[in-house]
């Protein structure tokens, strides 16, 4: 039952309780008042009887019931005479004479103790409830009889239910007129608890206090007030909760570690999208389901449980099978503290460092691919000059033999150390290189005239077709030079003499592309993919020889890159091959003037 019901409740209680009350006082003021009355006038009505009684008990005459009788019709008050010893002289209502005698009636004792008599009973003779009086007769001081006067009760019953009737009624309909107002009483004084209610549970809602009774006087205004405070307050708070909220979440999202978070029960509260990737589950799906049925990678679910059960931080390394190769995540599960102190969950990072692991993995290996490649030259070149030092009686033309072979070296060692240092420039130049507006064909005539010599001491037919207006591409004059440098070197290195050498330059779309075509030994297509990268040499003995490095073509590759092109080959065994680098044009819908 709300207030308003209960303010209400008590009000008809307090209603109907007084207007009862006050009804059965007045109803037992007035039924007592009505008997006093109807006592009183049956006692005037004995006294008046009194002189006839008198005068018919000295000479009893036959007249007398009849009188009696027309008295009694007037009066509606039956009358009865009665002697000293108790027989009936007369009576308004029976034959006296088979009347039984009175002197033990109630009212006739009474009388004859007290000198008044009243009692209400049931009459033995009429059969009826009536109220009797009586009163003594003297006579020279003697006792000479009573006179007795009765109403039938029904009479006064039914005065007595009428003024009852009168009374309820009245109360009843005064009760009922008090209710209404008590109804709208109570309302206004719970009204303002309602309303303020209402507002606390639209703030509880987050929707804010709504029709608050602010300048309502005294507390009620002063609470109202309270409450808007309150739900300012309250409302700073949620914004400042929900933007730290987001806050996180984008940092979340942003990370390039998974991160997965469980309840003390295990549950997944957050996953993000690195975490989605790494353990192959979608966050929506995970959300509220247990870590062990969102995935199945054991390690994790061991290290979050171990780090909820023992409420210390877990690392360890695991490797996952992923869609394409194996990788390497170093896991660390942190306990999370409740704001009572108790472990209340855990967070679980995972970090990806397959890349990692390979970068170095690489590194390594070209670290002791370039402490091998240049052992062997300087190995050569103390081995030679040991030699002649070792025979100062050597003849000149062996010395010079010697001395020839260590410059080789020598040479090999520049050529290498050179080929590090243009590959190194390539690699960090990617996005960094300067690419500025230039003609392709000016590095690509400049490196035809460099190598023409060196060709044409192989007896090789070198063909350039460079277009006959400039091709304007965006690039780096020096990095094409490398490119058209390293190719057609390689070009001349892998034909054998007297081969014919094709170098084409051309627009191509978006791009300007460069041919560089032999019809030297050509490649394996095993061999293909894997010439680009650094020391990779297709016949090791034979690539020394020809003074190849192997690091011209992983150079050309990152050159490429750095000026937003590519770098691919043809090439068939024993029939030759041709490598097509592309550049991106420098403005491709306008034309070049
Ligand atoms: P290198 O300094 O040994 O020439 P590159 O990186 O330039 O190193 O080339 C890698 C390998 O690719 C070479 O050792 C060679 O086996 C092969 N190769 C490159 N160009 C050609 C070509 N035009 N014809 C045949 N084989 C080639």
């Amino acid at each position: 039952m709300g207030l308003l019901g209960r303010v209400w409740a008590v009000c008809a209680f307090l209603i109907l309780g007084t207007a009862g009350a006050v009804g059965w006082l007045v109803d037992r003021r007035i039924e007592r008042d009505l008997l006093d009355e109807i006592e009183q006038s049956l006692r005037a009505r004995a006294a008046l009887l009194a002189p006839l009684a008198w005068s018919s008990m000295e000479t009893p005459d036959a007249g007398l019931h009849e009188r009696l009788t027309a008295l009694d019709r007037e009066t509606g008050t039956r009358l009865t005479i009665v002697r000293e010893d108790g027989s009936v002289v007369a009576d308004s209502r029976e034959d006296a004479a088979l009347m039984e005698n009175h002197r033990d009636r109630p009212e006739i004792a009474q009388a004859r103790d007290e000198g008044f008599g009243i009692s209400l009973r049931h009459s033995r003779t009429v059969r009826e409830r009536m109220m009797y009086a009586a009163l003594p007769l003297w006579r020279d001081g003697a006792l000479a009889g009573f006179v007795r006067t009765a109403l039938p009760l029904h009479s006064i019953d039914a005065r007595r239910s009428h003024i009852r009737r009168a009374v309820w009624t009245g109360t009843a309909f005064a009760a009922l007129a008090a209710l209404l107002p008590a109804f709208l009483l109570a309302r206004r004084v719970t009204g303002p608890a309602r309303t303020m209610t209402r507002a606390a549970q639209s703030i509880a809602r987050g929707e804010g206090a709504r029709d608050l009774p602010l300048d309502a006087p005294g507390e009620i205004g002063a609470l109202a007030r309270a409450l808007r405070d309150m739900d300012g307050e309250l409302q700073t708070r949620m914004r400042t909760l929900s933007s730290e909220r987001n806050q996180l979440r984008d940092v979340f999202s942003g990370m390039t570690e998974g991160i997965v978070a469980i309840d003390r029960d295990e549950k997944v509260t957050h996953l993000n999208a690195a975490a989605e990737r790494s353990l192959q589950a979608s966050a929506a799906e995970a959300k509220g389901r247990p870590l062990w049925e969102v995935t199945r990678l054991r390690e994790v679910c061991d290290a979050a449980a171990r780090a909820l059960r023992d409420g210390a931080p877990i690392a360890a390394q695991i490797r996952i099978s992923g869609p394409s190769r194996e990788r390497t995540i170093d896991l660390r599960a942190v306990p999370l503290r409740g704001a009572d102190g108790t472990t209340s969950g855990a967070v679980v990072v995972l970090d990806d460092v397959t890349e990692l692991r390979r970068l170095e993995t690489v590194r390594r290996d070209f670290v002791a691919n370039v402490s091998h490649e240049i052992k062997t030259p300087v190995t050569a070149l103390r081995g030679t000059v040991e030699t002649i030092l070792d025979d100062p009686a050597m003849p000149p033309e062996r010395q010079r033999r010697f001395l020839e072979r260590a410059k080789e070296q020598a040479l090999r060692l520049t050529a290498l150390v050179t080929d590090l240092l243009a590959l190194a420039r390539a690699e960090s130049a990617t996005g960094e290189i300067a690419r500025v507006p230039l003609d392709a064909r000016s590095p690509v005539q400049e490196t035809l005239d460099a190598l023409r010599a060196e060709a044409e001491g192989k007896r090789h037919a070198l063909t350039a077709d460079l277009p006959p207006s400039p091709l304007a591409v965006l690039a780096e004059g020096e990095a094409l030079r490398q490119i058209a440098g390293n190719l057609l070197d390689n070009a001349i290195k892998y034909t054998p003499e007297g081969g014919s050498i094709r170098v084409r330059l051309a627009a191509d779309g978006n791009h300007a592309l460069l041919e560089v075509s032999d019809n030297g030994i050509g490649i394996e297509p095993r061999d293909q993919e894997r010439i680009f990268e650094r020391f990779y040499r297709v016949d090791k003995s034979r690539g020394r020889d020809t003074g190849g490095t192997g690091l011209g073509l992983s150079i050309v590759r990152h050159l490429a890159l750095a000026l937003g092109g590519e770098v691919s080959v043809e090439s068939a065994p024993g029939r030759g091959s041709v490598f097509r680098v592309r550049i991106p044009l420098e403005a491709p819908s306008a034309p070049v003037p």
